[in-house]
């Protein structure tokens, strides 16, 4: 008997791990040999950004909940690495899976791996270089202890390879968000409220900005807002607020009508108004895998990305963070020249059932 302990702690995870559950309850309802225990690290806990999403994805109910959610990065990390050692000595599985590289990620890898117990990575390998964000610490941290990584592009495998990475351990097998993506396209509904009664396909951009270099100096917030509104031509930009971005935001008192500041969507929702928007503006990593596989344009407010496949094979273009840069941008949306997605290797919905494959081959 296989036990394999499933990790996920904020809102970029729940997608990622959705569909490796789904996998393990088929392969438990086929017979298979193996057991798992979904942890929440308690990272994100308000019901915007966490319950909804175990609702909406058909997660079930978590087997634990760590609490480790509110504090500094510090003060983050040592919670939950201190609250899932326990759990580690109260359930000891063969294998702790981690997905992405949010602080859960970091904590639950090193607690696993001093216990001596395999982490398996999902995502593992992307790189962005740039170490003034927390989630490449977290990345570079997770794959140096790492026993599997399963990788979304050939450009991870290639970063794994060159830091002396045997092949044996390297599983090229897609992207688990897009298997989110992809199994809830028939489900993405409109959000209730009156402004999206309004809004027409194609005719209004998405907006999501939560990174620190974008959204902590007020000046710089305010500068990108009204470079944004100057380059769509007064369309409704539809702008859900992270927890991290509203304070700010709400300092600054922008008062334009077309600018619509939301609470953070659920999924359903949200790639709802991302599937027929015009185009989208944003600083998140998963949002640029999605515009590309939904053939959305998408300009990414960040000097550089660790997924560059949305670039070259996807709809997405780094703009920068100066505000400056944006104009020709959003003018070439507006004007409908933007590139096509030229799909992406395996990022085909089926990366679940390959992660769960190698796993029983490895374990069970
Ligand atoms: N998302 C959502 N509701 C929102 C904004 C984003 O469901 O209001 C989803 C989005 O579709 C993607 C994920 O949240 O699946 C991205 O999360 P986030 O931007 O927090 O993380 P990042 O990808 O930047 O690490």
């Amino acid at each position: 008997m296989a036990i394999f302990t499933v990790v996920a702690g904020a809102r970029p995870n729940f997608m990622k791990i959705a569909p490796i559950i789904h996998a393990f309850q088929k392969s438990q309802a086929e017979g298979k040999n193996l057991q798992f225990r979904l942890v929440h690290t308690g990272q994100h806990y308000d019901k915007k950004m966490s319950g909804d999403f175990f609702e909406q994805l058909n997660i079930p109910e978590p087997n634990a909940n760590l609490g480790g959610g509110g504090g500094t990065q510090a003060e983050q990390t040592a919670a939950i690495l201190v609250a899932f050692e326990k759990e580690l000595m109260e359930n000891r599985p063969d294998l702790v899976i981690v997905v992405g590289d949010v602080t859960s990620t970091l904590a639950c890898s090193i607690a696993a791996k001093k216990l001596q117990i395999d982490v398996a990575h999902v995502e593992g390998g992307i790189r962005s270089g740039d170490l003034s964000m927390p989630e490449e610490i977290n990345r570079m941290v997770t794959d140096s202890i790492t026993d599997h990584f399963f990788t979304t592009s050939e450009i991870a495998n290639t970063n794994l390879r060159k830091a002396g990475v045997a092949e044996e351990r390297i599983h090229f097998v897609g992207n688990t968000m897009i298997d989110t993506l992809m199994a809830q396209m028939p489900r993405f509904k409109k959000p209730e409220g009156e402004i999206f009664d309004h809004l027409e396909p194609k005719e209004y951009f998405v907006m999501t900005m939560h990174r620190p270099a974008n959204v902590d100096q007020e000046n710089s917030l305010k500068a990108m807002i009204d470079a944004i509104l100057a380059g769509t031509g007064g369309l409704p930009i539809i702008f859900p607020v992270h927890p991290r971005t509203a304070k700010n935001l709400q300092n600054l008192g922008i008062n334009a009508p077309n600018l619509h500041l939301v609470e953070p969507l659920g999924y359903l929702e949200f790639n709802y108004l991302v599937k027929n928007a015009k185009g989208v503006i944003t600083d998140s990593g998963g949002v640029t895998e999605e515009t590309s596989v939904m053939n959305v344009p998408c300009v990414t407010l960040r000097d550089n990305t660790e997924r560059a496949e949305t670039i070259h094979l996807g709809t997405n273009e780094l703009v920068g963070t100066d505000p400056k840069k944006l104009k020709p941008f959003l003018d070439k949306i507006m004007a409908g020249e933007w590139k096509h997605y030229q799909g992406i290797p395996l990022w085909d919905g089926k990366t679940a059932e390959r992660i769960v494959d190698v796993l029983e081959a490895q374990y069970a």
